[in-house]
């Protein structure tokens, strides 16, 4: 497997080896064509430059040419590579390159082919002559043979030039991969940086370490949310980690009392301390009772805790469900001495998981049958009140301290009332209603007053009803 690093510098030196490539191919083809021509252009135009420099020199009165300014002339030519054989009109050589230096020319014609064959090994060229007539006053007066390395030749500085175009290419390749180097290092670097930070974070999460966290910035969009969802995951773990120990101690703190006060009662009993008469055993059957409950509430709270997501939701006659409840709960309410009433403004449908809904009324009617003594009232209302079904659960019981109500949705939180009481719950019935009602995205309030009594109210939005 290779490191991201040596892809991305890799990938970044093959783009640019390509590209240089691709442009250097092209460039020295083009250059060198267009080159080429330029040269057989050039060749070209010394030729007529040279046919009419010998015509001018031409002198009509003699009909004859001045032997200086053709030597100039030929010896101009020879220094461009160029070899001028004049004929006068009769076919007589008047001036001849070959014949002028020999030996010169010899030289100049292999140097021309060396210089073609160090560039073209398989250059075919030979030594080649053009004929051009030569006319004054529209009258032929001679021919010229202008000789040449053919069919083009390259000099001294044409080849100096075609190299140092090469070089520069050459150096145009080094910079471009030198430049693709460190780009492709620096971009990877910045790439790979925060990915390995993530990594490292990662695993010392996966170690136990949860308040670890990716604190590196990145402005690469994909880079920036692996942080920040390491980071959420981090503080999720940590957050249900801390719950975790939270509710263990708590459990382990809950247990505790009802589980000594048996064992204190059992031990009195056992050293003879204490008969064990009917009194003795009913109250440790009571702690035994409570201890079952908060383990029945327990196993109910994890349940829906572990389920809050998955809700079964269907469309149920609401009016049809507080009636059963009501129905359920009218008996206890009457042994009790409470005055129940049901007011069912809220008559349509509702969309929700029927059965959690119902536990949420279970639940706070059972507190308000708690909560209030005999002569009491409880009262339970629905309405529609704009895009919400309101549910109002109202008793005229203990009623609750004001800095209390913050923390009765807490797990295993009773009021110090209800504590002294000997029918006290378990602290674990609001915890359940609460997680019930967020779940349906709804919210729940409390309005109370020491002795005056209890108003739970709970606001179920409507919009889910499809
Ligand atoms: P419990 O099983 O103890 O009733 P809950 O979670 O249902 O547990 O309630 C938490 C605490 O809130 C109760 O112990 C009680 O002190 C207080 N409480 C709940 N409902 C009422 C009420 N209607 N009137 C007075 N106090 C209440």
């Amino acid at each position: 497997m290779y490191k991201l690093r040596t892809k991305i510098t890799l990938s970044y030196v093959i783009i640019s080896l390509v590209i240089v490539g691709i442009i250097g191919i092209i460039a020295n083809v083009m250059l060198e064509k267009i080159f080429r021509e330029y040269v057989i252009n050039a060749l070209q135009q010394k030729n007529t430059e040279i046919v009419s420099q010998i015509a001018d020199s031409y002198n009509p009165k003699t009909n004859m040419w001045s032997h200086e300014v053709l030597d100039s002339i030929g010896m101009n030519a020879l220094a461009n590579n160029l070899f001028v054989k004049l004929k006068d009109k009769e076919d007589v050589y008047v001036w001849d390159a070959w014949k002028h230096n020999n030996g010169l020319c010899t030289l100049l014609l292999q140097n021309m082919s060396q210089n073609m064959y160090k560039r073209y090994p398989k250059f075919n060229g030979e030594y080649t002559e053009k004929n051009y007539d030569i006319v004054v006053h529209n009258t032929k007066v001679g021919s010229v043979d202008i000789g040449y390395y053919g069919p083009y030749f390259y000099t001294d500085s044409d080849l100096k030039f075609i190299n140092s175009l090469n070089v520069m290419l050459a150096v145009v390749v080094i910079f471009s991969l030198a430049i693709a180097l460190i780009l492709g290092l620096y971009i990877s670097f910045r790439l790979t940086d925060p990915i390995s930070k993530v990594i490292n974070a990662a695993n010392q999460i996966t170690n136990g370490n949860l308040s670890e966290r990716v604190t590196v910035k990145s402005r690469t969009k994909e880079i920036h949310e692996l942080i920040s969802t390491i980071n959420n995951l981090a503080e999720t773990l940590e957050a249900v980690e801390g719950l975790r120990k939270q509710m263990t101690s708590d459990i382990a703190h809950e247990l505790r009392t009802p589980l000594s006060t048996v064992r204190s009662h059992m031990e009195a009993m056992i050293d003879g301390i204490w008969k064990p008469d009917t009194a003795r055993l009913k109250s440790c059957h009571e702690e035994i009772m409570r201890l079952n409950r908060m383990v029945d509430d327990l196993k109910k709270l994890s349940e829906f805790e572990a389920n809050n997501l998955k809700l079964t939701k269907t469309s149920f006659d609401f009016s049809e469900l507080i009636d059963r409840i009501t129905l359920n709960f009218e008996a206890a309410f009457v042994n009790k001495g409470i005055q129940f009433t049901t007011n069912n403004y809220y008559t349509g449908a509702f969309y929700g998981d029927r059965d959690k809904i119902s536990q949420i009324i279970v639940n706070l009617l059972s507190n308000a049958l708690c909560y209030t003594d005999k002569g009491g009232e409880v009262s339970v209302t629905t309405t529609q009140i704009d895009e919400n079904m309101v549910i109002t659960v109202c008793d005229t019981g203990i009623g609750m301290l004001e800095k209390e109500l913050p923390f009765i949705f807490e797990r295993f939180y009773r009021t110090d009332k209800s504590r002294t009481k000997a029918t006290g719950g378990t602290g674990i019935g609001l915890t359940i209603v609460k997680s019930l009602v967020l779940a349906h995205e709804g919210t729940i309030v409390v309005e109370s007053q020491l002795g005056e009594g209890s108003r739970f109210i709970v606001k179920l939005p409507l919009k889910n009803f499809v």
